[in-house]
């Protein structure tokens, strides 16, 4: 299969509410067209994530991680394979499955410990980054330095799927339709079992979830808790689970993110927020909110500019 697909942005509205959700079910296509080239790529004022965007692969570069998760790149990603013994990438054609090695070793061993512990036959592995990371025409503010990924709670099927079904398939609906709780017809102790074992990774630093998996959890995990401090309720996330590692030992140019609290974020107080009325139903504004001037090259660390122009790695 080859990397050398390119997304075709998409102008997507939606609110922030429902942003993650809506973009972990958008569709992809079999039929990507590249982007036509940029006329004046050295505007200071032109999106960093229409440079980004064309690039199809990563920076011949060693790995290094410049930035933060939400604003920044990285150079020398990997890429997961799309086919692995116990997991599959989904949406080949948006080419954000590139990570930090870490990154794509642990979604190895993740895939794997899902067979053994929840007994899927592996996972389906959603977005990580573009080739040199950055920010992106669609989705996700996050997600710029390799160091994200995002996991389909629908366990993988025991076949290999097609590259229509890739772009086309959806991810199950885990949370209820009043949004107090999870599906208990589709939210399975199997899922519980794979974002324990994400949690459990010692480089994991936080996992997103939706706050009703967030209360599933709680309720439900026996033995050993201290996990779930690392499981954060966070908007959307109801059709995917988001792991974020830490700054790789040594990454001077990471900048990293301070742990979570160590309470396991269980209690009423801690998810009242979350089932609010303003949270669960949010009235959309009065004024439509002009949209955001995009996030420039100035945004990122001045190395970004090296990872841009560097040629491109051998695959
Ligand atoms: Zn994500």
């Amino acid at each position: 299969m080859t990397a050398r697909l390119i997304l075709i942005p998409l102008l997507i509205l939606m609110t922030a509410a429902n942003a993650a959700s809506a973009l972990a079910q958008d569709k992809g296509t079999l039929n990507p067209t590249p982007l036509p080239p940029l006329a004046n790529p050295n505007d200071p004022k032109i999106g960093a994530k229409e440079l980004f965007g064309r690039k199809v692969l990563p920076a011949a570069m060693p790995t290094r991680v410049f930035g933060f998760y939400a604003h920044g790149c990285i150079a020398g990603a990997e890429g997961l394979p799309i086919n692995g013994d116990n997991w599959q990438v989904m949406r080949l054609s948006r080419n954000r499955y590139w990570g930090h090695p870490d990154l794509v070793a642990l979604i190895k061993r993740l895939a794997a410990k899902a067979r053994k512990d929840a007994g899927w036959p592996g996972i389906l592995v959603g977005d990580m980054s573009q080739p040199r990371g950055g920010p992106m025409f669609t989705g996700h503010a996050s997600h710029q330095v390799g160091l994200d990924a995002d996991i389909w709670l629908t366990p993988m099927p025991n076949r290999q799927l097609s590259r229509n079904e890739r772009e086309e398939m959806s991810a199950v609906m885990t949370v209820r339709n009043d949004r107090l709780d999870v599906d208990t017809k589709v939210f399975t102790p199997g899922h519980l079992a794979v974002i324990r074992d994400a949690a459990q990774e010692p480089s994991v630093q936080r996992i997103f979830v939706n706050a009703a998996i967030k209360k599933a959890l709680c309720r439900e995990a026996k033995g050993d808790r201290h996990w779930l401090h690392k499981v954060r309720p966070m908007y959307g996330h109801d059709y995917h689970f988001h792991i974020r590692i830490k700054c790789p030992p040594g990454a001077g140019e990471c900048e990293s993110q301070p742990d979570p609290n160590e309470g396991e974020g269980c209690s009423t107080s801690d998810l009242a927020y979350w089932f609010s009325d303003a949270v669960l139903h949010p009235k959309p504004p009065k004024v439509p909110r002009p949209p955001k001037p995009p996030m420039t090259m100035a945004s990122l660390p001045p190395a970004c500019k090296a990872v841009l122009n560097a040629p491109d790695a051998k695959q």
